[in-house]
């Protein structure tokens, strides 16, 4: 079948001369490591200030963002961390690794984010830590989230692989007290193909998460002294010049996906049978990773059809993620004493979302009004003809 001509939506990665010119800086330095040149450095300085934290540590991706923060929080064998049953398997793989056992728990069933009285029931002596994930740059309830983590004496750490610029109730994402782990991988809101970073509000948390990020060898070693257990998860020169031109462009790229969604949301809602996501009204600054919609008691093949005719329709349309419990890979390692079923049993909004939601790439967001209008009608044919 061939596709429709659809509307025309912006590109993604969106790259100009800027990039151009901070790949040849990056290049004519001569030194394309961190250890040698000055791009990583000045990245993580620029990074931590957008977003008001104490430091950042720039990383090879999102993935190892997670491990090295879970790591440096203590998470391993004999602990447990509670995540959202509806997320990128990275954040409950990310523990997992380390020898942790993952804990899903249910999200709420209009923000898609992590249930905050399921996270109080699901915590026991060995929990560690608590992982939100602000789904699609729409945040979490992180009062709530901050009151059970004061209470039980178990930190957060924000999975904010979605939300690099987000805000709740004025304050950045750095600027809430937890550590926070980015991606930059190719569609996330800026991109160097691949690439990581965790904001740290604490410098000694974060001295030994530099130390680990590099075999644990300290910056100015030259005796192979290698303090700590470690990786190498260090990022490269070229990685953080092409990041730190796209730092540039995201403040005004939010502040247009933002009036976007206003408009596609409200669209969205007038059509039969859809219920787009919502957002916390404390977060006054939503990111927009990701334009999601549900399509409430839709059966999930019905739902796949309605993505392969969106499809052909021209828009970048995807079945949202399948709860991490339903995955073969989840129950390899570090998988709680339980059955999918049980599991699915105490998550029954994450059960429905992940049938019956759909997802559109953030580069609709970019275009404007006009496809807006289109893509709420390609929608609104979409729905009623499967
Ligand atoms: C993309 C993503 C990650 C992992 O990032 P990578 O850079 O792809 O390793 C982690 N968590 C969530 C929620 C993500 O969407």
């Amino acid at each position: 079948m061939h596709a429709r001509q659809g509307p025309e939506f912006p590109r993604w990665p969106q790259y100009d001369e800027t990039e151009r010119d901070s790949l040849i800086r990056a290049l004519e330095q001569g030194q394309w490591w961190r250890m040698g040149g000055d791009e990583v450095n000045s990245f993580e300085r620029e990074f931590a200030a957008q977003h008001g934290a104490e430091h950042a540590l720039a990383v090879t991706n999102g993935t190892h963002a997670l491990e090295l923060a879970l790591q440096c929080m203590g998470a391993g064998p004999g602990t447990e961390v509670i995540v959202p049953a509806f997320t990128f398997i990275s954040s409950s793989q990310a523990a997992q690794r380390l020898g942790a056992v993952a804990v899903p728990v249910d999200v709420r069933p209009d923000t898609y984010c992590i249930d905050a009285a399921a996270v109080a029931a699901a915590i026991t002596p060995r929990t560690r830590l608590i992982m939100p994930v602000h789904m699609a740059g729409l945040m979490a309830d992180m009062d709530a989230l901050a009151k059970i983590s004061a209470e039980a004496g178990v930190p957060l750490l924000q999975d904010a692989a979605h939300a690099h610029g987000a805000r709740w109730q004025g304050k950045r994402v750095g600027e809430l007290g937890s550590v926070a782990a980015f991606s930059f991988q190719n569609g996330k809101l800026m991109t160097a193909g691949e690439g990581g970073a965790v904001l740290f509000p604490d410098t000694e948390m974060y001295e030994t998460a530099f130390l680990r990020h590099s075999c644990g060898r300290p910056r100015d070693d030259r005796r192979y002294l290698h303090r700590i257990a470690g990786s190498n998860l260090r990022m490269n020169e070229f990685s953080a010049a092409v990041l730190r031109a796209q730092l540039r462009r995201l403040d005004e790229q939010i502040a247009l996906r933002g009036k976007r969604w206003t408009l596609l949301s409200r669209l969205l809602g007038a059509i039969d049978g859809v219920v787009p996501q919502g957002g916390d009204v404390r977060a006054d600054r939503h990111s927009h990773y990701m334009a999601m919609f549900r399509l409430p008691g839709i059966a999930e093949e019905k739902r796949n059809a309605l993505v392969d005719r969106l499809v052909d329709a021209g828009l970048p349309a995807f079945a949202a993620f399948r709860a991490i419990y339903r995955t073969e890979a989840f129950w390899e390692i570090g998988a709680p004493g339980e059955t999918p079923d049980a599991i699915a049993e105490r998550c029954p909004n994450t059960d429905a979302i992940s049938r019956d939601c759909v997802w559109l790439h953030h580069r609709v967001l970019l275009a404007g009004e006009r496809e807006m209008h289109a893509t709420a009608e390609i929608i609104a044919d979409a729905v009623a003809a499967v």
